[in-house]
C-alpha cells in the first residue's frame, strides 16, 4: 500500500517518534509499504513520521531500486560515532522544492535494530553519511531546514507560506 507523504507544518514531523518494540508480519509489511511509498514520491529515504506512523523507523535506497543489496532498514537507530564535516545540499520529501546546504558529519556509524529485531551497526560517509543523520534527525522531530542559520530557515518558511497561499503546497 501507497502512503501520503505527511508534508511541513504537519506536528507528527516536529515531535520525537517511539520506540519500536514489536517485531512481527505488521512491522514486515509496514516497511514494504515504505519503500514502495518512498519510490512513488521519488525519495531515497524516508522516515516513518513522514508517513503518518511516530515509530522510530526509517528506511534508505541511494540505488533507487537499482540494487536491492542497498536497501537499508533502520529501526530504533542512533548514531554511535561521527568525524569530519561536509556541507552539502539536501532536500525531503516532506518539503517538496525546497534545497538547501546543511552542515553535517562527514563520516557517521549507527546502531540499529532489523526487522527481526537483531542489532547491528552500519557505517557511511558523505551522501550515505547524510541519509542517516538526515533520516534519524525525522525520529527525533528535527528537519534539515532546523539546522539552518534563522536567516535562511526564514527566508524558506516565507517561500513555504507563499506556497501555501497559491495552493502549491
Ligand atoms: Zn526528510
Amino acid at each position: 500500500m501507497i502512503y501520503p507523504i505527511i508534508k511541513f507544518p504537519d506536528p507528527v514531523l516536529m515531535k520525537p517518534a517511539e520506540d519500536v518494540t514489536v517485531f512481527d508480519k505488521e512491522l514486515k509489511q509496514l516497511v514494504a509499504d515504505m519503500f514502495e511509498s518512498m519510490y512513488e514520491a521519488q525519495g531515497i529515504g524516508l522516515a516513518a513520521p513522514q508517513i503518518n506512523i511516530a515509530k522510530r523507523l526509517c528506511i534508505i535506497d541511494l540505488s533507487f531500486k537499482k540494487d536491492p543489496a542497498q536497501k537499508i532498514v533502520l529501526i530504533n537507530p542512533e548514531i554511535i560515532e561521527n568525524s569530519g564535516k561536509q556541507h552539502e545540499e539536501e532536500g525531503c520529501l516532506s518539503l517538496p522544492e525546497i534545497r538547501e546546504k546543511v552542515n553535517r558529519a562527514f563520516q557517521v556509524k549507527v546502531r540499529a535494530q532489523d526487522v527481526e529485531g537483531k542489532w547491528f551497526e552500519i557505517e557511511g560517509t558523505e551522501l550515505l553519511s547524510r541519509a542517516f543523520q538526515h533520516e534519524i534527525d525525522h525520529l527525533n522531530g528535527i528537519l534539515f531546514i532546523d539546522h539552518l542559520s534563522r536567516l535562511k530557515r526564514d527566508l524558506v518558511l516565507r517561500r513555504i507560506r507563499k506556497m501555501q497561499k497559491n495552493g502549491e503546497w
